[in-house]
């Protein structure tokens, strides 16, 4: 962070404002609003200034500006039209240790002041450090219309009902949840009781938190749930409205490796985060061992987010997972995500089916068993049926490809697949690091190991392969690199 945003009560504290044209002016009466004691330093006030001074709401220094008021301020702004004179009032609060805001100057400045949604008592602030103005002018404007503009009724009435239902609800997690059940609908939907309350309709929410109130048979003890959560196979966007949810109201996210780190940011600040990246072949949480770190914390009557890669169902032993909870008896919800073979298929310009001659899709999996813990039929080192998987012909998907696509290539051209047929390994797919290698059945291993073979992997093969000449549209965003000065010329 380049600062830290805090939110200053000014009610009595003094502040000074130098200049006296416009921007001093609502500077100026900005810090009035906030209950600041304000003095304005300039030799010439504006109207509204005058005004200002004349009925009591700022002192005023009449005179160029000195520098004896900066130490016996908390804040300061430097706001003339003088270049010159805004770096003397810089230089002074630097001097005293003072905060320092220079107009349309992030880089003289101590503190800057941000876009602000005003839903007092919300106060969402804004900024770009400086950098992008008209950026967090856009932010605040899309939050301007997100937020219903009565807001502050709504505060007002949970605040009116805060310390009935701390008597009522002892348990801070259980109250937590109250909280968020009845207050998340307006944002998501526009409904329940806080939407009543927005509306006007307050005996209605009133009832409605009466009702929560009563429902809660024993407040003492929260409840657990496990939700299993399908993240999509990279690019953060990919996952679904339901899965986000989750992941943002969790008490506690078991995450893979291949979930984007960026969609980690999404869970509460107080949630615990925990790692059970299983790496290819490398140290791996045993799945034995994430069953019972599921179970356990549910029992403890936390909301768990399985947060896994692509879909839960797929090839992900979401379904181990889930049986382990239902063996245990304990609540869970699936929440489906978007497949590694869809998602890398989409960006990498490779329908699943196509109208012509691609009725049909085939998921299969490279490696029977992967994971220490396998053991039964499906041990490691047991093949796919590949004599069956060949004669299906039509569109093949093939997850956990990297390593063995020399011997899946190899085994689909014995059991009668042409070697001419198109095939494609995705790496990254959807990602900034997305690399696509294409060529045939018969090449594919020879193509791809020449060009690195990285993990994750999955290989395509069928005629929809060949689609993807046209239909190629994702480009990996490049590292920014701003021009130089030079270039700009
Ligand atoms: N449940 C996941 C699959 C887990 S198995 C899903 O539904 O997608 C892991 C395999 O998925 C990897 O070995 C690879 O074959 C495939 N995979 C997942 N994400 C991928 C990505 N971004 N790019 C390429 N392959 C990916």
């Amino acid at each position: 962070m380049t600062y830290l945003p805090i939110f200053a009560s000014l009610r009595g504290q003094p502040c000074l404002v130098v200049g006296g044209g416009a921007v001093a002016e609502r500077k100026a009466l900005q810090l009035v609003a906030a209950g600041a004691r304000v003095t304005v330093n300039a030799p010439g006030l504006s109207p509204a200034l005058e005004a200002a001074h004349a009925d009591g709401r700022i002192d005023v220094a009449r005179r160029p500006f000195d520098a004896t008021l900066v130490p016996l301020q908390l804040l300061v702004i430097a706001a003339t039209s003088d270049p010159a004179v805004n770096r003397a009032v810089a230089e002074a609060a630097r001097a005293a240790l003072r905060l320092c805001n220079v107009v349309d100057d992030p880089a003289a400045s101590t503190w800057i002041s941000p876009s602000v949604v005003d839903r007092s008592p919300l106060l969402i602030a804004v900024s770009s450090g400086g950098q992008a103005p008209v950026l967090a002018r856009l932010v605040r404007q899309r939050l301007e219309r997100w937020l219903p503009a009565r807001l502050a009724v709504l505060a007002d009435w949970a605040g009116s009902w805060r310390e009935r239902v701390k008597v009522a609800l002892p348990d801070v997690t259980a109250r937590r949840r109250l909280w968020e059940d009845v207050l998340a609908g307006v944002l998501d939907a526009r409904t329940g009781p806080a939407q009543a309350v927005i509306d006007g309709r307050t005996a209605e929410a009133d009832a409605a938190l009466l009702r929560r109130l009563g429902e809660q048979d024993n407040p003492g003890v929260t409840r657990g749930e496990a939700w299993l959560v399908g993240a999509g196979p990279g690019d953060p966007g990919l996952i679904t409205a339901s899965g986000l949810h989750c992941l943002q109201h969790a008490d506690v996210v078991l995450h893979d490796r291949l979930v984007a780190p960026a969609l980690l940011t999404f869970a509460r600040r107080d949630a615990e985060l925990i790692d059970v990246g299983k790496t290819g072949g490398g140290a791996a949480t045993s799945q034995g061992h994430i069953n019972e770190l599921l179970i356990d914390r549910v029992r403890a009557g936390l909301r768990v987010c399985r947060l896994k890669g692509g879909d839960p169902y797929v090839f992900g032993r979401g379904s181990e997972e889930a049986l382990a909870l239902a063996a245990a008896g304990l609540p869970f919800r699936v929440i489906p995500g978007v497949t590694a073979a869809s998602g890398c298929g989409a960006f990498a310009g490779i329908p699943l089916t196509h109208r012509h001659g691609a009725h049909a899709v085939t998921f299969v999996t490279a490696h029977l068993g992967a994971g220490p813990d396998a053991t039964g039929p499906d041990a490691p080192g047991a093949e796919p049926d590949w004599r069956a998987i060949a004669a299906l012909g039509q569109t093949l998907v093939v997850y956990m490809a990297g390593r063995r696509l020399a011997a899946v290539s190899e085994a689909l051209r014995r059991h009668g697949r042409p070697a001419d047929t198109p095939a494609a390994v995705v790496m990254g797919g959807t990602t900034d690091d997305q690399r696509v290698v294409s060529g045939t059945l018969g090449d594919i291993a020879a193509a791809a190991a020449a060009a690195g073979v990285s993990s994750p992997a999955i290989l395509y093969v069928g005629d929809v392969v060949a689609l993807r000449e046209g239909l190629d549209w994702f480009r990996p965003a490049a590292p920014y690199n701003p021009p130089t000065s030079g270039a700009l010329r």
